[in-house]
């Protein structure tokens, strides 16, 4: 394969982590929870293709939906449907912040236009963001957390995603990078710089250096201050949305920012992303002043993977037993190194947790290049696989739980934990 795909094969992440299996791991397929590959080994899968698989691998509803509609209806339009104007309804009544929806296709394309929004809106050019998030793949936002954290540089900062001649000039100048968790920093900047800052954007739980939780208050304070200046605060919340709960991170916390970004869950395992948020922002696409383009832009599959999605989603109790499944599998994980006497913890809200090798207690980027074991957690992580378990193979990166997963899952996992635990 790889003289046919530079770097890997078939997947941003293999991409990125050539090499990061044991063996090659080729998939065939996944049901529910489970993965398999074409050696018919079956993995309880907490990897969940980086986060989409929110209702586990082929939820009947959203497979039918999206054939239904590519069946009776069609595909690509470039022109509006009911469907398109009925998600954004949906995507409205579950988030507090949006009162108004742009729809587009990845993360990273819901970044730029959201960032593009607060440009115009403040007309300043300046966003801040924080050491070890990841926003999407543009070089608008380029400094992203490394590939391999232990490469940052010796001031800890991430390197630059985009690299060498093709590099575009300026793009640094426009960035402000600081680390999370600390009000002060932020207050610094923005009492200093802050009539030339657009927008403070930020994952409202870091999900992109492990899973980090915001300390008490420091939403608040985030969003206070943002205020007060001016500045657009935009939630990065492609991990966390609908996932956290069918409001993400804000509605869990009770912060509304000014724009949101979406993706991920948002399509039960369809590309496709959303924008949304303030009125008085967002109207700045109705009046032509940002534009905002894509020939696939709101394509029948993904409008209509989304509304199944998310139906999916609104249904009775889903979230309480999500929160039940993941705490069982949290605590358990939890239980297991305690009694080891390994120094390692779990650390996550809802289904969104990171298993942390580490004495020290781990509050953000800096933190996790500091203390955070990797070589430990990728002795844990093969062992976990050899044992039928997919975690993402990074030190600092989440594991999901889906709807899918029953206490069946983790009680095979926690089964696999006590055992590899024991092999460290
Ligand atoms: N923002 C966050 C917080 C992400 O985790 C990601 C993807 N991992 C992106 C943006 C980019 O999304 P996409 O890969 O769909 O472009």
């Amino acid at each position: 394969a790889a003289r046919v795909i530079p770097g890997g094969v078939n997947s941003t992440a293999r991409a990125q982590w050539a090499g990061w299996t044991p063996y090659p791991l080729f998939v065939t397929g996944g049901t529910g929870a489970w993965l398999q590959d074409v050696d018919g080994n079956r993995y309880v899968d907490y990897l969940l293709g980086l986060g989409p698989m929110i209702l586990g691998h082929r939820p009947p509803a959203v497979t039918d939906a999206v054939v239904e509609f590519i069946r009776n209806r069609g595909t690509v339009f470039a022109l509006p449907t009911e469907e398109e104007a009925v998600l954004a309804e949906k995507i409205i009544a579950a988030v507090p912040s949006v009162e108004q929806v742009r729809l587009c296709n990845t993360g990273t394309e819901a970044v730029l236009y959201a960032t593009r929004l607060a440009r115009a809106f403040t007309r300043r050019s300046k966003i801040v963001r924080f050491e070890g998030m990841y926003h999407g793949f543009s070089d608008a936002v380029y400094w992203s957390k490394h590939p391999r954290i232990d490469e940052a540089g010796p001031d800890h900062r991430p390197r630059p995603v985009a690299q060498g001649p093709g590099l575009p000039k300026g793009v640094e100048d426009n960035l402000i990078i600081l680390p999370w968790n600390d009000a002060e920093a932020l207050a610094e900047v923005l009492a200093t710089r802050g009539d030339e800052i657009a927008a403070v954007l930020m994952e409202p739980v870091m999900c992109n250096t492990g899973c980090i939780l915001p300390q008490a208050g420091y939403l608040e304070a985030v969003r206070d201050m943002t205020g007060r200046h001016g500045v657009v605060l935009i939630f990065d919340e492609v991990i966390t949305g609908f996932r956290l709960g069918l409001g993400g991170a804000q509605g869990r916390f009770g912060i509304l920012p000014d724009l949101s970004v979406f993706a991920k869950g948002l399509g039960g395992g369809f590309p496709v992303a959303a924008l949304g948020g303030r009125r008085e922002i967002m109207a700045l696409v109705a009046d032509g002043t940002v534009s905002m383009a894509g020939t696939y832009t709101a394509n029948g599959i993904a409008v209509a993977a989304a509304n199944a999605a998310l139906d999916e989603l609104s249904g009775a109790g889903v979230y309480d037993r999500l929160d039940e499944v993941s705490d069982r599998l949290r605590g358990g994980l939890g239980r297991i190194f305690e009694q080891a006497g390994l120094p390692a913890f779990v650390v996550g809200l809802g289904p969104l947790m990171q298993v942390w090798f580490s004495r020290e207690p781990i509050a953000n980027y800096r933190d996790a290049v500091r203390n955070a074991d990797q070589a430990l957690f990728r002795v844990w992580w093969e062992n976990m696989l050899a044992r039928g378990v997919l975690f993402h193979p990074g030190a600092y990166e989440n594991l999901f739980v889906s709807t899918a997963h029953g206490l069946d899952e983790v009680e095979l996992t926690l089964q696999a934990a006590r055992e590899s635990a024991a092999d460290l």
